[in-house]
């Protein structure tokens, strides 16, 4: 029988010894106090069974991990018509990459670069009554956990320096693809993304997407359908630049954040969630991509 405390455990051993942690991201200047030696990882099986190791229940910026619950949510608003306003390819680029939205008439390449996402944010914007509020309660209602919050701090750190986010949205806006002002898109955007989670949390959040739409209690709050598309938009695109590499190493759809979380899920299966804060030179986790690539090695558990 297949020991998942003790997989996780070799990970965790073989992660502390690691000399090269990868950089802490600095371009958000609130993110760049953590210490890179953190680690952890949660594992949830779809049968409820868990398993834990390392700083699994510390808290951290889940970044552009938001951005796949962000899309859950607009999707389960608005449906099929999501698509009129951005696409589903992967774009090979980075997450801030702005020529192609050019090149593509403001309609972005997928939900996932960060173009994606403030198309995303502007939805729910237009389709919510108090989109901060409303958006966190739905976050809260998926993990069943209403401890989950906002870090004030983090959002406002990037909003005093995300020069890149802020042309991204005027160019959208130029497109005519935004429908309301861009300060209050990106004020959406920047607090999505200062969510924080511990890993516990973020197994939780993404339980849905491993159980047809059903979350932690059980409950559908996306058709299977959806939950269906959603993942392979994270195999997809989950990783930027990386999403060939992702595919490649570990096999799983997932998505990852500069904060230094990754979550990958197998559907019907479990979901595991890592944080290791130093990142590579592509924005993702170093050690959390090396943790899941040892973790579908040693388990033979993949989509392929
Ligand atoms: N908030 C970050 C940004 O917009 C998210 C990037 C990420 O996690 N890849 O730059």
């Amino acid at each position: 029988m297949l020991d998942y405390q003790e997989v996780l455990n070799t990970i965790y051993a073989n992660a502390i010894q690691e000399k090269n942690k990868g950089i802490v991201a600095s371009y958000i200047p609130e993110l760049k106090h953590i210490d890179a030696s953190n680690f952890g990882i949660h594992l949830r099986l779809i049968t409820g069974k868990t398993y834990n190791v390392g700083q699994a229940e510390t808290h951290f910026s889940i970044q552009s991990i938001s951005k796949v619950l962000s899309l859950a949510y607009a999707f389960s608003l608005v449906g099929n018509k999501l698509w009129q306003r951005l696409d589903v390819e992967p774009s090979g680029n980075p997450f801030n990459h702005l020529a192609l939205l050019e090149l593509e008439h403001g309609i972005p390449r997928n939900p996932f670069i960060n173009s994606g996402a403030i198309v995303i944010a502007d939805i729910l914007i237009s389709n919510l009554k108090n989109p901060k509020e409303d958006f966190l309660n739905y976050v809260r209602d998926l993990t069943n956990d209403t401890s989950i919050n906002f870090n004030k701090k983090v959002a406002q750190s990037e909003k005093n320096t995300g020069f890149t986010n802020y042309a991204a949205a005027n160019l959208l806006k130029s497109f005519n693809n935004l429908e309301n002002p861009v300060e209050d898109v990106l004020d959406f955007y920047f607090h999505q993304c200062a969510i924080e989670m511990n890993c516990t949390q973020l197994s939780n959040a993404f339980f849905a997407f491993a159980n047809q739409g059903k979350c932690v209690l059980n409950k559908t709050r996306l058709t299977s359908s959806q939950a269906k598309r959603i993942n392979a938009i994270m195999l997809t695109c989950g990783f930027y630049d990386e999403a060939g590499e992702f595919a490649f190493e570990v096999g799983l759809p997932g998505k990852s954040g500069v904060g230094g979380g990754i979550v990958a899920l197998l559907p019907n299966e479990f979901v595991i969630s890592v944080w290791s804060p130093g990142l590579n030179d592509k924005g993702n986790s170093k050690l959390g991509m090396q943790a899941l690539e040892q973790f579908t090695t040693l388990t033979k558990r993949s989509i392929f």
